[in-house]
């Protein structure tokens, strides 16, 4: 038997982007529901360090561009957003810290690349006096100098909870990784098949939103989109677990010219309260294709070589990997903004960052103005739970 339904808007993807989108999308009165295939916030969403950051990157390489002004914005609209004043609500959300720190040991060429880097940002980024050095780097036992930079780290877990707080009844969890897409007369994708327990239910919709991540390569496939593809960048990332880590947050800039900060490292907890650094930038991209033995050798050795004063008796170690989904554009550029593109009556998107989520929102809300799509009169009620699960939160790979 073949249910039938209607609503505005269908997302695919319960990660950030696809959870962004849809208390945006509802939030303007457009009836949307979400699809999700696994648990909520399963991919890269809960993979990430939940650093909301302003674009330092293109500060470190000198060159800012519109990208750069687009990303330097972020901060100040997510802390719009956690104070409940912001385009979504998400005072729900836990802050990690409020601080970002950025150290340089003090060889010549790191420093140097420090220094150009503070000087593009214009003042945004500040030199911390030695006497107000946070404990850990008080304690250095290696000459460095610390800079605090204007980004914070979010808790990844209460952001997925947040953004779906009140949505219950829009999302919906798949019971089958393949979904079917109908086109009209003029070509447009406008209706999606899915499975449930009792048969098939079909769904007629003014748009489609593709925000899986990774899965947007399936589901590009399905709908037979010709000219949108996905790009997968492989990181190894790794997680250290001690009772006695410090909680800190910070880049670690080393001595080569590349862009990418050689340590990132961000501090959680996992489920007995015991703190876990996370550790993530040069490591974890030249990490790829080594054995868990060798990067996790790696790891330890680059640790102990930028903290020497450490102490890492008793930490345990582990690593994984997760690839970063993004679209396409050329083999040497990286998105520097999120993306979205429409093709026939489909909008798919990648935030490319988490800290992109708000200019996604507003991407996808332009894309609906252009094409003249308005929210529909209520006519269907959105509660499919009679017929269609609900999925679960997914949790940190710590936890
Ligand atoms: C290791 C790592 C660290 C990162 N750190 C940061 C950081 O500190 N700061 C930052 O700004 N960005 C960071 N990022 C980038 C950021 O995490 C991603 O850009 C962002 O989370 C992508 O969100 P998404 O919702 O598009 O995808 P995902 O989070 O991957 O979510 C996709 C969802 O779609 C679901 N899905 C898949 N197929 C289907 C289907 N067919 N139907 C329905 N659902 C489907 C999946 O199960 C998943 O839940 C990091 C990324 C990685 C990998």
């Amino acid at each position: 038997m073949t249910l039938r339904y209607s609503t505005d808007i269908v997302i695919f993807g319960g990660g950030v982007a696809g959870l962004w989108l849809l208390n945006r999308l509802n939030n303007e009165g457009y009836r949307t529901i979400l699809f999700e295939l696994n648990g909520l916030g399963c991919g890269q969403t809960l993979a990430s360090q939940g650093i909301i950051h302003g674009g330092l990157k293109y500060a470190l390489s000198g060159s800012l561009n519109s990208a750069s002004n687009i990303i330097a914005t972020m901060p100040n609209r997510w802390r719009e957003c956690l104070a409940g004043n912001g385009s979504v609500d998400l005072r729900g959300c836990h802050l990690l810290s409020d601080e970002y720190y950025m150290w340089s040991q003090s060889s010549v060429r790191s420093k140097l690349k420090t220094f150009l880097g503070s000087k593009s940002l214009r003042g945004r980024v500040e030199r911390v006096a030695k006497e107000s050095y946070p404990d850990f780097f008080g304690q250095a036992t290696v000459n460095g100098v610390l800079y605090k930079l204007p980004d914070f780290v979010i808790e990844t877990e209460s952001l997925v909870r947040t953004l779906s707080q009140g949505q219950e009844q829009n999302i919906y969890k798949l019971s089958s990784d393949s979904a079917s897409f109908q086109r009209d007369q003029n070509g447009n994708v406008n209706t999606v098949v899915v499975e449930t327990e009792n048969g098939q239910l079909s769904i007629d919709c003014q748009r489609l939103v593709f925000a899986a991540g990774k899965g947007n390569m399936k589901l590009i496939e399905e709908a037979n989109l010709k000219t949108v593809k996905t790009q997968l960048r492989p990181l190894n990332m790794i997680f250290v677990k001690g009772a006695k880590l410090p909680a800190i947050y910070v880049h670690c800039i080393g001595d080569s010219f590349s862009l990418t900060p050689k340590l990132t490292v961000t501090s959680h907890k996992d489920a007995i309260g015991q703190t876990v650094w996370y550790l993530g930038g040069e490591i974890a991209e030249s990490g790829v294709g080594k054995s868990r033995d060798e990067q996790l050798l790696a790891a330890r050795q680059l640790i102990s070589k930028l903290f020497p004063w450490l102490d890492l008796s008793e930490t345990k170690w582990e690593c994984f990997a997760i690839d970063r989904a993004e679209p396409a554009v050329n083999s040497i550029y990286r998105p520097d903004d999120a993306f979205l593109t429409e093709e026939d009556g489909v909008i798919v998107a990648w935030p490319t960052k988490l800290t992109l989520a708000p200019s996604l929102g507003d991407m996808a809300l332009q894309q609906l103005e252009d094409k003249a799509i308005v929210p529909s009169p209520i006519t269907d009620n959105n509660d499919l739970t009679e017929i269609l699960a609900h999925p679960d939160f997914s949790a940190a790979q710590w936890n």
